[in-house]
């Protein structure tokens, strides 16, 4: 595995692999390397891809309040898991190296951004999609990888790629969950063994929210309700919110019909965790 921390570096190792007649297969992360990121790095090799990964903790798409100095960065630990999980490249750069100068051009994805992570976090997806843009950019002609467990950031990226004919094949992969239910995340380490215990309930919620959806019901509202009712009832979570959405657009559908996402956040203590599971209504 090469460690690249240049930009020119980084998109040499990859025309190199394309010269090669190699298709590129791009993983980009923030690092704290859990099994969901290994996840994506396998299903690039599955699809025949040369894997190229990146570790970046993007300063853009936090705000002041937020935890981009606590934000985990064990990089040894990321080399050796990226390398075990068949990375060829692994793109590490530093913040001057990505942003060498003051940030005057931003990408802004209209509409699919408006709310939920968008509302709760005004400023994070011009942050998502810039960084996203560069790194494509960098790349050049590749598929890139995602997890379905930002769901809305799947969907923010893919749309950007459209809209701006990027030579980029957006992918999503399922989520990966611990032995528990829980979604694997970088932030679960800041969990105490409290609420690490109760974080599951956001899965729980949403395997009901789903449950009565398959068992027939129509009113979004009910199904709102009754996800936001599970989360609530445990004393240590505090809800954020508990929608349920179009998969793709993330447009309010009423009555449910159709590709269907239900979305769920809740907070232990300072710790903001997000799932969501899908479900698809056939017309009747
Ligand atoms: P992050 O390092 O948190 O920015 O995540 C990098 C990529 O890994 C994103 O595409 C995430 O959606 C994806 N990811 C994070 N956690 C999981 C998970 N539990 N299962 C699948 N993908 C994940």
């Amino acid at each position: 595995m090469h460690i690249v921390t240049t930009v020119a570096d980084f998109r040499g190792a990859l025309d190199g692999l394309r010269a090669q007649g190699r298709t590129v297969g791009l993983v980009p992360t923030m690092g704290a390397l859990h099994d969901g990121h290994v996840s994506l790095m396998e299903a690039s090799a599955a699809d025949g891809c040369a894997t190229a990964a990146t570790v970046f903790v993007n300063p853009l798409q936090f705000a002041p309040t937020e935890d981009l100095s606590a934000y985990p960065r064990p990089f040894e630990a990321d080399a050796a898991a990226a390398e075990a999980a068949g990375v060829q490249v692994l793109f590490h750069p530093s913040v001057e190296e990505m942003y060498p100068g003051e940030v005057l051009t931003t990408v802004h994805v209209g509409t699919i951004t408006a709310d939920l992570e968008g509302a709760s976090r005004p400023t994070h997806f011009d942050g998502v999609a810039t960084v996203v843009a560069k790194l494509f950019s960098m790349a050049g002609p590749c598929r890139a990888y995602f997890g379905e467990k930002d769901w809305q950031q799947l969907q923010v990226v893919t749309r950007m790629a459209a809209d701006l004919s990027m030579p980029v094949e957006v992918v999503g992969c399922p989520i990966v969950r611990d032995h528990d239910g829980l979604a694997l995340s970088s932030r679960n380490v800041y969990l105490s063994p409290d609420q690490r215990e109760a974080a599951p309930v956001i899965q729980t919620a949403l395997k009901a929210g789903l449950a009565s959806i398959r068992a027939g019901e129509r009113d979004r509202q009910v199904v709102e309700a009754l996800i936001a009712d599970v989360i609530e009832a445990e004393p240590l979570a505090a809800l954020d919110y508990a929608v349920v959405r179009r998969a793709d657009t993330l447009e309010v559908v009423d009555p449910l019909a159709g590709d269907l996402r239900l979305l769920a956040v809740a907070r232990f203590g300072t710790t903001r965790l997000l799932d969501n599971v899908g479900v698809h209504l056939d017309p009747t």
